[in-house]
């Protein structure tokens, strides 16, 4: 089969979350699977020199967007059995970050209308166009409007992915045909709005062949008002397209026993001994074998439940546990976290910037991954996390429950520690459960390290739900 995927991040090129973590291991995935995959991507800024000088300079064009006729240059690389293309537009894409800025949706717009319109020029016609959250959630909307009807386009089906239902991409009316180059009887019949906005992930969800989520359980939630963020009736309309596909993680590329991250690659217990000293020496912080080091990893929002650390955070630090936290996000948590270092120096180390070589320093040297979200569509630090031996304490939500299952000593079941009531309490009390097991049950403790370092979370399962998707349409 022939699939394309367009995607606003894609790792190893540029990453700030889970989605370019998908991106980046999916197609490759596909490919090993015997499919021809390509993989569109802006060429932003961020992506370094070392990427660009292996890339190929394929051939440039304009791409119309509403009155605006822009220049659309294509790079190519070859990776993992992939093409990977790079749509280049320095005035869209050179700038300081990603996202956030004030253009985010023309930015976007472009992209998903360039990635239709350099089809004919790759001479390569895909079976299925895979989009990603509201960044290209443009894409079937334009084909199905510009693009379905001409003979070069004809018979391609659209799946649109929902990696979190919370960012939408939602513009004021005057965008649509000044900006996006819709036409306003779009707007007038509903069917790009909600609450009054123009909503680029409804119109992906109604445009498309099929809607896929990261999770079976988050795929479930997103139908209901308390996680659908205002797009549940259209979900619940559409349920019989939408499917629940559990994320893998890049076993390779998360792999303690060749991670040139740590400083001494390892596969069992000891070795991961060595590395929980390192880490806590690099934090400037001391401990002895029993002192529980807790890590965290992860974007500082609300949606990750940080509400409840912050209700409970010197209860955590009243005990003898350590907390190492890495992560980037709302003012408020990090000023919580920096608050707890002033008064609590010797057992938090806080590190506020994004940095995968400290992260996987984390997992590797953590006993214990603290990942309490609210909501969480699939998560894949969970599931790094016991890659490196390190046991997840979630909160039982979307994908942290369909991948974390509570522990129970007499039975030997369960690889981590969870709740469920969006209670802080209740995840005080876990914390100190696991802190328990791991002081005064050695042998569970070995044994749930052994099974979660031996846990398959490769792609291989989940490419093929996707090919059966594909299929279906
Ligand atoms: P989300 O997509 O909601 O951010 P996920 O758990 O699905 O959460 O994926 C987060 C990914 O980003 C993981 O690979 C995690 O290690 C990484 N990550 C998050 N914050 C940081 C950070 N500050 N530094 C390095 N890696 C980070």
């Amino acid at each position: 089969m022939k699939i394309m995927f367009a995607a606003s991040e894609v790792a190893p090129f540029v990453k700030t979350g889970g989605l370019g973590d998908v991106m980046g291991a999916l197609p490759a995935a596909l490919a090993a699977a015997g499919h021809d995959v390509r993989v569109f991507c802006p060429l932003y800024q961020a992506i370094g020199a070392g990427w660009r000088k292996e890339m190929t300079d394929l051939c440039h064009l304009y791409v119309q967007l509403g009155w605006r006729n822009q220049y659309c240059g294509v790079f190519s690389l070859e990776k993992d059995g992939v093409t990977y293309y790079f749509i280049d537009n320095e005035y869209y894409f050179v700038r300081k970050q990603i996202y956030g800025e004030y253009d985010d949706g023309e930015r976007f717009a472009f992209f998903s209308k360039a990635v239709l319109d350099v089809l004919p020029e790759l001479g390569w016609k895909p079976d299925v166009i895979h989009t990603n959250d509201w960044q290209t959630a443009l894409v079937p909307v334009y084909y199905n409007l510009m693009f379905a009807a001409r003979q070069e386009y004809q018979g391609i089906k659209t799946v649109f992915t929902i990696h979190n239902i919370a960012f939408q991409g939602r513009f004021g009316r005057d965008v649509l045909e000044y900006v996006m180059g819709i036409d306003d009887a779009h707007y007038r019949s509903g069917f790009m709005v909600m609450d009054g906005d123009v909503n680029l992930m409804k119109a992906a969800i109604l445009a498309s062949g099929a809607v896929t989520t990261v999770s079976p359980s988050y795929a479930e939630e997103i139908q209901t008002p308390y996680y659908g963020c205002r797009l549940d009736p259209i979900l619940r309309d559409n349920s019989y397209k939408l499917h629940g596909i559990l994320n893998g993680i890049d076993m390779e590329a998360f792999d303690p026993a060749t991670d040139p991250a740590l400083c001494k690659p390892y596969t069992d217990l000891a070795g991961k001994q060595v590395n929980k000293e390192a880490l806590l020496s690099l934090c400037g912080l001391t401990g002895d074998a029993d002192t529980p080091v807790i890590g965290m990893v992860g974007r500082l929002t609300d949606q990750k439940g940080l509400d409840l650390v912050e209700a409970v955070l010197d209860d955590i630090l009243a005990d003898d546990v350590r907390l190492v936290v890495l992560g980037k996000g709302d003012w408020r948590y990090e000023q919580m976290f920096l608050d707890a270092k002033r008064r609590h120096p010797d057992k938090i180390s806080v590190s506020l910037l994004f940095s995968a070589e400290l992260a996987n320093q984390i997992y590797a040297g953590s006993d214990l991954f603290l990942m309490p979200s609210k909501t969480e569509p699939c998560g894949l630090a969970q599931m790094i996390a016991l890659r490196y031996g390190t046991i997840p304490i979630v909160r039982e939500t979307g994908g942290l429950k369909d991948t974390i299952t509570a522990f129970v000593d007499y039975l030997g079941t369960g690889n981590g520690f969870t709740f469920y009531s969006y209670n802080a309490h209740d995840m005080l009390h876990v914390i100190r459960e696991a802190c328990g097991v791991y002081r005064h049950n050695r042998p569970a403790w070995e044994a749930l390290v052994k099974n979660g370092m031996e846990s398959d979370f490769g792609w291989a399962r989940s490419a093929e739900k996707y090919v059966e998707v594909y299929r279906s349409i």
